[in-house]
């Protein structure tokens, strides 16, 4: 008999023991089901001992232990324990989050092992590839195409020959038994279908490359700042060859939006015999778990995942890679709010291996290290495609009040791509706006019962709803403090856009593609073939379309409301609005069509819009930074931030004082802020206030959240749920 130390999704920051017959120290980091309270739930075992605290026979025994995988590595249990220490989260709920939900069900997995090890292969027979397609009656369109096909490629898998026509595996299965064609399963590693051709790398792809590629044995964080369309992916690319080639794994955690078949095709088309897996949360569950497995096991050699996959088993690890790395998606922002960005540097670090950041606007935290000389700093000042330029940048000037929202030169500009049958994106900044229902007589506007934000008006369903907690109703049809009956709507809306440009520009075709034209990945990419066909002259949307995406038919864009963030409190608006800009900017031009970018705004002399327009994102940081420093803001110092919500105002407010003052004598070389309410002081009904702490070093700051976090357990907070987030984005 001994004891298994057992982690559980439970919001306590222990280990639960329970009594196994049959357990050894090879069970370690498998999953174990067990007896909680009156339920049964599923854990992963952390050790296996002879003894326990409390006496053997008060243990409860485990149900059974899950065999059906292989255990989680010590290198893995090791990233949890990092997290747990750094981000002051419950080891139980840190390790069942970073499992894919098909290995948390209380069903052992059965008998999946993932990307088929063995691929099918169709070729010709001897008398296949002779034969005379003319010989076949004209209506056999399918065979005929079928035998050119293999007569000029040699062989095909399975699901090409699918590609080729429904009918195509069933005529397949005719030829074979004709003697024409054979079937057989090859192991999919020496597969050898003709990879994508290697470009000619230019001299900055050349010199990134061969510099990371010298430090491939050991741990070393790039930060590739290459401009939008530079070539960062084929700098990944030939990385990841230098890493298979050592007979290692590489990772490539990407942001949700980014994570295209597009992408996955061209990974694929490059290392054509390589098995390669995806993560992320839009898979289905078993294939998701066969996707992990197939990591876990070393045979998938390339994962392409989102933030919840650098949480993924990869017994030979040899290179990361985070593309987009300023993107706010690598942070989670509820549960265990870690930064895959930086979990991925931790990984790196452990294994000894280099990691690549790439991005065409790096955040403001990665760009200083690279300053400072911790990261290395490849840049890519150039686009691959030698035709293709940066687009220019011209400010509209607007007063704060212009009508609709679109400007005389920016409707004019729309019309002359038009005339020309170019293509057009109007974009729209989320940020801080979004359309009312505002009484013009009183001023009321109106805001959602539950939070404190302002309802969005849906006009052409005349309703109104709350992105913050879904609130939805009708638009109501008098104002209830003044009566009056011509309420109107205000601010502009992608649909008040898309309505009015329809008015405007009758015979344009125009797409709206915002969170609520695009319910899933799926449309989005049928939205984006639509583009592609020039089914579409304009097209209007939010930051939906600000990435990943290339429109070489788009001459013109149009940025509609740069302004809001430029008063916002949030000290990162900014930076994320000048990303957002360059990234917009980036879709406009890059095939021999020269682009043009027109941004409206109140303030064209603000030095954000003179950066942009010279594309000038060093000139951008630089000023950012300065300010950064003279406030004392991050990258200059470490920030910790404890969320408190509560149905019950009152509460949520006496708690968070009194978490100051506890947290006053713990602070040695710390700030602690006073309790504020959040920015959006009510969600879904519950009040929110935080309280911020900052310190210039992380050594200073981690003894502290550490000292706090245990007293803060000792407080009594019914009603009351409380985070630390560490290092937040949104404060
Ligand atoms: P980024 O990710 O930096 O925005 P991409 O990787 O999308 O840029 O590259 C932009 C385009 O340039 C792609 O179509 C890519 O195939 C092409 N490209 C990249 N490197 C080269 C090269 N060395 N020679 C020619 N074309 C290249
Ligand atoms: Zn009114
Ligand atoms: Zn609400």
């Amino acid at each position: 008999m001994s004891v298994a130390k057992v982690a559980l999704d439970i919001p306590l920051d222990r280990c639960f023991d329970y009594q196994v017959s049959d357990a050894t120290q090879q069970d370690i980091g498998r999953r174990v089901l067990v007896p909680f309270s009156n339920r049964k739930l599923v854990g992963v075992i952390l050790d296996v001992r002879e003894t326990s605290d409390l006496p053997l026979n008060k243990l409860k025994p485990a149900i059974k232990i899950y065999r059906d995988a292989l255990p989680l590595d010590k290198g893995l249990l090791a990233v949890f324990e990092f997290c747990r220490n750094y981000y002051h989260h419950p080891i139980g709920e840190v390790i069942m989050n970073a499992l894919p939900p098909g290995l948390r069900r209380t069903k052992p997995v059965f008998g999946k092992t993932a990307a088929s090890k063995f691929v099918e292969i169709f070729s010709l027979t001897a008398a296949g590839k002779i034969f005379d397609i003319t010989t076949l009656p004209g209506r056999a369109i399918v065979k005929k195409k079928l035998i050119t096909v293999l007569q000029t490629n040699g062989q095909l898998r399975r699901d090409e020959v699918a590609a080729i026509s429904s009918r195509a595996l069933r005529l397949l299965s005719e030829l074979a038994a004709e003697g024409l064609i054979l079937a057989e399963k090859v192991p999919a590693d020496i597969l050898s279908t003709t990879p994508s051709a290697e470009p000619v790398l230019s001299n900055d792809q050349n010199a990134a490359v061969t510099s990371i590629a010298a430090g491939i044995d050991s741990f070393n964080v790039t930060l590739l700042h290459g401009i939008t369309g530079s070539g960062k992916t084929e700098v990944y690319l030939r990385l990841v060859a230098t890493a298979l080639a050592r007979g290692k794994q590489t990772l490539v955690l990407v942001p949700e939006i980014n994570l295209t078949p597009q992408l996955e095709a061209v990974f694929r088309a490059r290392f054509p015999g390589v098995p390669q897996v995806s993560l992320h949360s839009h898979l289905a569950e078993g294939e998701r778990v066969n996707h992990y497995l197939a990591a876990q096991s070393g045979e998938a050699r390339i994962v392409l995942g989102t933030r919840l996959s650098v949480f993924t088993p990869l017994p030979q690890l040899g290179l990361i890679v985070v593309d987009e790395e300023h993107d706010g998606s690598f942070k989670q922002q509820d549960g265990l709010r870690y930064s895959a960005r930086d979990v991925a540097i931790y990984r790196a670090q452990q294994n000894a291996i280099p990691i690549v950041l790439g991005s065409a606007t790096p955040s403001l935290e990665s760009y200083h290290n690279a300053k400072i000389g911790r990261f290395r700093l490849q840049r890519l000042d150039t686009r691959a495609v030698a035709s293709a330029s940066l687009p220019t940048v011209r400010l509209i000037p607007v007063n704060k009040k212009t009508d609709e929202g679109v400007s005389e030169p920016v409707l004019t500009a729309l019309r002359q791509r038009l005339e020309q049958n170019q293509q057009s994106l109007v974009f729209i900044n989320r940020r801080g706006y979004a359309p009312a229902l505002l009484c013009p007589q009183c001023g009321w506007i109106c805001g959602c019962s539950r939070c404190s934000a302002k309802l969005t008006l849906h006009a052409r369903k005349n309703r109104l709803r709350c992105h913050y907690c879904g609130l939805e109703m009708a638009a109501p049809a008098h104002c209830p403090h003044c009566g009056n009956a011509d309420l109107r709507g205000v601010g502009q809306g992608t649909q008040r856009i898309e309505t009015w440009l329809t008015n405007q520009l009758p015979t344009a075709r125009i797409l709206r593609v915002d969170r609520d034209t695009v319910a899933s990945k799926a449309q989005l990419t049928s939205f984006i073939e639509r583009v592609h066909a020039a089914d579409v002259d304009i097209l209007v949307g939010t930051q939906m379309l600000a990435k990943g995406h290339d429109f070489p038919n788009i001459t013109l864009v149009a940025v509609l409301n740069a302004d809001s963030s430029l008063y916002s409190s949030d000290f990162r608006a900014e930076e994320k609005l000048f990303a957002q800009l360059m990234q917009v900017a980036g879709r406009a031009g890059r095939a021999d069509l020269p682009g043009e970018v027109l941004v409206q705004t109140a303030f064209p002399d603000h030095p954000l819009f003179e950066a942009l327009k010279r594309h000038n994102f060093a000139e951008f940081a630089h000023a950012q930074l300065q300010m950064r420093q003279e406030a004392q803001f991050p990258p200059y110092t470490f920030q910790a931030l404890l969320r408190v919500e509560s149905v019950h105002d009152e509460a949520a407010r006496e708690f968070t004082r009194r978490s100051a003052d506890i947290a006053k004598p713990l602070a040695k070389n710390v700030r602690v802020f006073d309790a504020v309410p959040a920015p959006i002081a009510r969600i879904a009904g519950r009040s929110r206030w935080q309280l911020l702490a900052q310190a210039v070093s992380r050594n200073h700051l981690q003894p502290f959240l550490h000292a706090w976090r245990e007293q803060l357990e000792a407080l009594s907070a019914r009603e009351v749920r409380w985070a630390i987030d560490v290092d937040p984005i949104e404060l």
